[in-house]
């Protein structure tokens, strides 16, 4: 596996590894779960040639966010991107990405002010600067992302289409621990008590969706209901519990086919989040 830590050198590598077959890049701001894991064997498992990245973008961290505080552990995740075969890992500087003079930015008008957008603006312009960065400097084939981060997912899949980028977009379900907690870089900032009442997000997410799926036509009131659910958990404070229509992240209304019922909310200085999707067939699925 060869480690690029500069742009020139990424393409050469690349350039090199394409004699292979098609490249798959997997874009990660790196300390590994099995989240990452699974998209990196998911992305070999259809391509023969991986390229992952490892880079904590501070395009998308707020001024008051956790940039500096981010879990890192680079020599642990090479060895981890190893034993998933990925051929190559670029590791690039701040510097290589910004250089001084840095001044264009890629700005979706739509799909980046709800949710999490709202919650952290300019997050999502610092997403997608950086996903058509690395874009245009890996030119994969196709790219891996998780529907851990549904909002990003639909960003990423926007500006590919608005943009004409010559690639394939693949979504990864969620991996959760076996207590349904999504796997996230930020679970390591839980302790003990925070980590059991973070369960709350997932379990909420789960009896919303039961109501949606049970033919709840009135999504205000499960919305509430979601909402209600993580406020009772004295530890979580809710940043939103929301339920819209995909893939515009709209408000849903009786003729949207899927919905995306997501959730973000802090325990001690852990900002999670988490989501789970209905489609049209669970919604006519009555279970009553
Ligand atoms: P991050 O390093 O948190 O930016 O995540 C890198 C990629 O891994 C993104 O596409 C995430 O959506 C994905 N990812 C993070 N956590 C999970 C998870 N628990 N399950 C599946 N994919 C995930």
């Amino acid at each position: 596996m060869q480690v690029c830590e500069t742009i020139a050198e990424v393409r050469e590598v690349v350039r090199e590894l394409r004699n292979s077959g098609p490249v798959a890049l997997v874009p990660t701001m790196g300390y590994f779960h099995e989240g990452h894991l699974t998209l990196m064997r998911e992305a070999h498992r259809r391509f023969p040639v991986v390229v992952v990245s490892v880079f904590v973008n501070p395009l998308q961290f707020g001024p008051t966010e956790d940039l500096k505080t981010y879990p890192r552990d680079l020599e642990r995740d090479l060895r981890l991107a190893r034993g998933t075969g990925a051929a190559a890992v670029f590791v690039p500087s701040e510097n290589e990405m910004y250089p001084e003079q840095f001044c264009t930015f890629v700005d979706l008008e739509r799909l980046s002010g709800v949710l999490c957008g709202r919650t952290r603006p300019g997050h999502f312009r610092g997403v997608a600067t950086m996903v058509t960065k690395l874009f245009n400097i890996v030119r994969p084939d196709a790219a891996f992302f998780g529907q851990k981060d549904a909002q990003q997912l639909q960003v990423v899949r926007r500006l590919v289409r608005d943009l004409n980028l010559n690639l394939e977009i693949v979504a990864v379900p969620t991996v959760r621990e076996a207590d349904g907690l999504a796997m996230s870089s930020r679970n390591a900032y839980l302790d003990p008590r925070e980590r059991r009442a973070a369960t709350v997000l997932y379990r909420s997410l789960q009896s919303a969706r039961e109501a949606v799926v049970s033919g709840r036509r009135d999504l205000a009131a499960v919305q509430e209901r979601l909402a209600a659910g993580i406020r009772a958990e004295p530890l979580a404070e809710l940043e939103y519990a929301e339920i819209l229509a995909l893939p515009g992240l709209t408000p849903p209304g009786d003729d949207d086919s899927e919905l995306l019922l997501a959730v973000a909310a802090r325990f001690g200085r852990a900002r999670l989040i988490d989501n789970v999707v209905c489609t049209v067939e669970d919604r006519h699925r009555r279970t009553s």
